[in-house]
């Protein structure tokens, strides 16, 4: 009657209805994995677009861009198909089109944003470089030797540059005292917590001198501006009125303040969703208790429980439930399955190892290709390290793969040594990359390097020094980057400031690494990438806060068709996705839950919740394996997961190997 293209009514039920169309005051929706919520956030967006609802003033905030970009092509999808001839006649601008200004993407690529556009109001310079976990960890250790800081006490071991980093950061994200947390979290290092709390002031310092901001600043800064900054603060609250927020139960507590501060009038709209069933990113401070705490910041928010499981077969939701009753903390929720063939129950498999665990992945896939794509498997994995078998045994049988997560192709040694240059160029400030460079060089070691980089800030930023016979006599690299570095800097194109980039440094790296000739493939692939981009900070932006996945070297030979390839993924990226055949790997105790979480009740309910979120992937086949063992340099493990073992034979059809058989044929106490 309203006139709305799309049928809300008969595609949604009942309570996703009345989320999608809630459209005013504060909205929580709290759901189970497979129940709609993020396809509730599509309809919602196009159902405010279909009721006026002026585009520029929504915004959608996810866990990656490409969540964002998925909610607003569906979005466009809905909107386009129902675009009458009448429509098209009129020649006016379809509401699918609208989108294309509806603000959307993560708390880190919105923030940067805000900071970029409003550096004039905020008084801070727009040209700042990002810089990731990695370069993060660089920095700390450059300051770590660079400070005379009183002698560190011998009878504990100094923390490395990632711990350092990692308290740092989780000190932040979680707003703890370094102190504190350090004496609750890290025992074996509580002497030098002067020194790390010195640190981490001049770490921050260092950044904010040299123009550079870690991800954990890009968010905090936009709250601080919030806080301090009436005008800045009810621009946005002018602006934004329509906030969506996916994966709630993984925001931490900047990002829930940041929320908070720009809806805090009543007029402003908020619909947030999530399960904290779900909440798996604890160790980057995210707070699952915020989505608790929803109804305490927001008395008068509406809560809307989806309760009708659309993803999974009742054989497999079977089993999730069951998995989800053992989280203790949290909302309790029940699902019940749409899908009306009962389908077949998982299956547990223990294999006598990790290649037969790997081999039997393969003869699944096998087994039943005749009915599938490739692209409707995935392999789970606890952390990429967990995939190394599956991928080798996938080449020699020829499945094609994709590998997602894991170590990243922008974390590459070589890659990031390239992205160094480009970096200096757009801000010369970038004192991690001047250092990145130029002790690649023999004979320049950090303090040659920090000198140098410190000439040429007070140059000016100029080049220079490079030139000053003080310094080029140190190597005689210098004066050919001088050369590089100038004639980049004159480049028309990102592409080709990354070509003067090579000529300088392939060669360089020839001397470096054996393997520098599978490094050029990926040289190809940054090449390509940078073609999408128009500018320098667009290009490092989004390699720094939404970077490719994966590159040509973690794929295998390309199959015929290039998308039709079995998904290895970490369980982390696997969030918020779905296939036809899941298989979640290394089930074997100490792996999953990994043993160093076993002895704290909160990080052990975080590894449960992973696994849940792993199974729960599954739409009608679930496969769960374990080797027999598992040896590493942590330990040796051969019990199978406690988080199968505390399951029954209802929900799990379980295939021993011959090794636990012979277990439960001995006296042994066995894990069944
Ligand atoms: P997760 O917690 O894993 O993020 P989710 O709650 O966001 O899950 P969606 O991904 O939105 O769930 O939906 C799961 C699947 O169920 C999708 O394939 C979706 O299209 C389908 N689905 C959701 N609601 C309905 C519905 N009302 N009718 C038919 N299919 C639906
Ligand atoms: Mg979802």
């Amino acid at each position: 009657e309203l006139g709305l293209k799309v049928d809300y009514a008969s595609e949604l039920n009942p309570d996703q209805l009345l989320a999608a169309t809630t459209i005013e005051g504060k909205v929580l929706v709290i759901a189970g994995a497979g129940s709609g919520k993020t396809k509730t956030l599509t309809y919602r967006t196009s159902y405010l677009l279909e009721n006026g609802v002026t585009p520029k003033s929504i915004l959608l905030l996810t866990f990656t861009r490409k969540a964002a970009n998925e909610i607003k092509s569906r979005a466009k999808v809905l909107l386009a198909d129902t675009l009458s001839d009448d429509d098209l006649a009129k020649d006016t601008l379809p509401t699918s089109k609208m989108l294309n200004d509806v603000t959307s993407g993560t708390f880190h690529s919105f923030c940067n944003m805000l900071l970029r556009q409003y550096s004039g109001l905020l008084g801070i310079n727009p040209r700042f470089t990002i810089l990731d976990t990695g370069d993060s960890e660089d920095a700390i250790d450059l300051i770590h030797k660079e400070k005379k800081y009183p002698a560190q006490a011998k009878s504990q071991a100094f923390p490395r540059k990632k711990t350092l980093q990692n308290i740092i950061s989780t000190s932040r994200n979680r707003r703890i005292h370094i102190r504190d947390l350090i004496e609750s979290n890290y025992p074996d290092i509580a002497v030098h917590i002067p020194i790390i709390e010195q640190l981490a002031i001049d770490f921050h310092e260092y950044k904010r001198a040299n123009h550079l901001y870690d991800f954990d600043d890009i968010i905090s800064q936009v709250v601080r501006h919030l806080k301090t900054n009436d005008i800045f603060r009810q621009m946005l609250q002018n602006q934004y009125r329509y906030i969506m927020v996916d994966e709630y139960q993984d925001t931490n507590i900047p990002q829930k303040q940041l929320i908070d501060l720009i809806c805090e009038p009543k007029s402003v709209s908020l619909m947030v969703v999530g399960d904290d069933n779900q909440s798996i990113y604890a160790f980057r401070g995210a707070n699952y208790e915020n989505i608790l705490l929803f109804g305490e910041t927001y008395p008068e928010a509406k809560l809307i429980k989806l309760e009708q499981n659309y993803r999974s077969t009742p054989a497999v939701l079977n089993y999730i439930n069951a998995l989800s009753a053992h989280i203790t903390l949290g909302y309790q929720k029940q699902l019940y399955s749409s899908v009306s063939i009962e389908g077949c129950k998982p299956v547990f498999s223990h294999l006598n190892d990790e290649t037969r665990e790997a081999k039997y992945i393969a003869d699944k896939i096998i087994e039943l290709k005749p009915d599938h794509d490739y692209s409707d498997f995935a392999v789970l994995c606890r952390t990429s390290f967990q995939s190394n078998y599956v991928q080798l045994e996938f080449m020699e049988r020829s499945i094609p793969f994709i590998v997602v997560g894991g170590i990243k192709f922008i974390e590459r040694r070589h890659i990031k040594d390239v992205l160094a240059f480009v970096k200096i160029l757009y801000n010369p400030n970038d004192t991690i990359a001047w250092h990145r460079i130029l002790t690649l060089f023999q004979g320049v070691g950090a303090v040659t390097a920090t000198r140098l980089t410190q000439a040429i800030n007070d140059d000016n930023n100029s080049f220079e020094p490079l030139l000053t016979p003080k310094f080029a006599k140190k190597s005689e690299q210098l004066e050919p980057l001088y050369h590089t570095l100038t004639k980049a800097s004159q480049a028309e194109s990102v592409e080709s400031i990354i070509e003067h980039v090579l000529e300088f440094y392939v060669p360089i790296l020839k001397t470096l690494e054996e393997n520098w000739r599978e490094r050029n493939e990926d040289f190809r692939v940054l090449k390509n990438l940078a073609t999408e981009y128009s500018s320098l900070d667009n290009f490092l932006e989004n390699l720094a806060l939404d970077p490719p996945n994966d590159s040509v070297a973690t794929t295998s030979q390309p199959a015929q068709d290039d998308k039709d390839k079995v998904t290895i993924s970490t369980i982390h990226s696997a969030k918020g996705l779905e296939w036809p055949v899941v298989f979640v790997n290394s089930l074997v105790d100490g792996i999953t839950p990994h043993h160093r979480s076993l002895a704290d009740f909160e990080e052990l309910e975080e590894e449960r919740k992973l696994f849940y979120v792993a199974c729960s992937r599954a739409k009608t086949r679930l496969y769960l394996t374990a080797p027999d063992y598992f040896a590493s340099y942590s330990g040796y493990f051969d019990k199978p997961s406690r988080f199968i073992a505390e399951l029954s034979a209802d929900e799990v059809e379980v295939k021993r190997s011959r090794k636990s058989l012979e277990m439960l044929a001995s006296d042994d106490p066995v894990w069944w």
